[in-house]
């Protein structure tokens, strides 16, 4: 048994739906054999086991594990290339290096750094966009299963439009997945994603033979893209004239439920977005992505509207980086800056988006998101430097509120001390 005294906060009560900052300046939490045991007061937890060994993290605060809801693994080496929009920035950054993880090796060396940037910069849960080549699929499964990260990911799948090395056929992607399945699929923290690249560079029959895999488990995820840029969205209705709309070239092969979450939907239909309400799916928000590739400014009033689970995706490597505090307030920006329909966000949605709505979105509400008893202890320790903008700002904030929204414009990977998975510490910097 441990309990871990801190400065907590996190959301367990959806802010979109009236919830607010639930903060304690001076909270116990017990943990054991990775679930918290009980939250409340320290000195109250301190009476109930006052043999436990305490660590004091009262020099800063302490956070639910972050979930990133879309980051591409093999764009670690891809983050940092501007003024391209999205096809062109494909062909030009990120598909030369996504062909070169055919080399397990350098597969290997790319799950290590990604891995490592994930949980270095607090996130403790991923929907991973995985790779082409399966070799490199499972190197990704094995270094999150090192590190004891909840990765779900899977084999990248495409027949069409891009470089000859990335291409497969629906039977040798179904082969190749179904083993895959069988090796990760439930094992651990690892869960499997069906994860066609995008409609725009597969065929029906991929597609189909994609939806297929749900007869080997019924609780497989599904991931891809849709409605991101002008010239794909215009490429996908001309390559699906029979589609109804982008979102159907997915739905009409099947593959769409629940557990689907699709990546940017910054250009939405409404019919488009009354679908993914009623299936329950969720959609990935990606901000510095949309803005790196000038993708436009995404609706998350109109999701909200229609029923939609949103949460925050980096995007890496279109995104600049793997830190959910940036993604939270370049979310803030871009529905500030909003030509029409921007919503403000307050500092309870940016907290909420980055933890209790991935986990919502990725079916792990009943273990993350947020710290309460009965949780698995998945917790973010952010402890700036002494005399940093953010340390200066966390020591005088006026409210939890405050506090919140300094993380969310000063936190940095930097500022991330110490991580814990299912109460192992992976990360500790002091
Ligand atoms: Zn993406």
């Amino acid at each position: 048994m441990i309990i871990y005294r801190a400065r907590v906060y996190d959301t367990p009560v959806d802010p979109f739906d009236g919830g607010e900052i639930r903060g304690d300046a001076d909270a116990g939490i017990a943990v054991d054999g990775g679930a918290i045991v009980a939250r409340d007061a320290f000195a109250a937890v301190r009476d109930r086991w006052p043999e436990a060994d305490v660590v004091d993290l009262r020099d800063g605060v302490l956070i639910p594990g972050m979930i990133d809801t879309h980051v591409h693994f093999p764009q670690i080496r891809a983050i940092g290339h501007l003024g391209r929009p999205l096809l062109e920035w494909l062909d030009h950054c990120a598909l030369p290096e996504e062909v070169r993880l055919g080399d397990p090796e350098y597969a290997a060396e790319i799950a290590a750094e990604f891995v490592r940037g994930l949980v270095s910069s607090g996130t403790t849960s991923a929907l991973v966009f995985g790779s082409h080549f399966a070799s490199a699929v499972d190197a990704l499964f094995e270094e999150g299963e090192r590190v004891g990260m909840r990765i779900t990911s899977g084999l990248v799948t495409s027949d069409r439009i891009l470089p000859e090395p990335l291409l497969t056929t629906p039977d040798r992607s179904r082969a190749e997945a179904a083993a895959l399945i069988e090796r990760w699929h439930g094992t651990g923290r690892a869960r499997y994603a069906i994860t066609p690249r995008f409609a725009f560079s597969a065929s029906a029959e991929l597609l189909a033979s994609d939806a297929s895999l749900r007869e080997l488990a019924d609780d497989l995820w599904f991931t891809s893209h849709v409605n991101e840029n002008a010239a794909e969205i215009a490429g996908v209705a001309e390559m699906f004239p029979d589609a109804r709309d982008y979102l159907d070239c997915y739905d009409r092969a099947g593959l769409l439920g629940r557990r689907s979450i699709l990546a940017h939907n910054v250009a939405p239909t409404d019919a488009e977005l009354a679908r993914l309400g009623e299936l329950g799916a969720g959609v990935a928000h990606c901000p510095t992505s949309n803005s790196a590739l000038a993708s436009g400014f995404f609706p998350l009033r109109r999701h909200l509207e229609h029923g939609v689970r949103v949460a925050l995706g980096s995007d890496v490597g279109a995104g600049n980086g793997f830190s959910l505090f940036k993604e939270g307030a370049q979310a803030y920006f871009m529905q500030q800056l909003a030509p029409t329909g921007g919503l403000p966000l307050a500092a309870a949605h940016l907290l909420h988006l980055a933890t209790s709505a991935g986990a919502d979105a990725l079916g792990l509400s009943d273990r993350v998101g947020v710290l309460s008893e009965g949780m698995r202890f998945d917790a973010v320790w952010v402890r700036p430097a002494d005399g940093e903008p953010l340390d200066v700002g966390l020591r005088h904030a006026q409210s939890d509120d405050d506090a919140v929204a300094k993380l969310f414009a000063l936190g940095t990977p930097a500022d991330v001390a110490r991580v814990w998975i299912d109460g192992e510490l992976v990360t500790s910097r002091r």
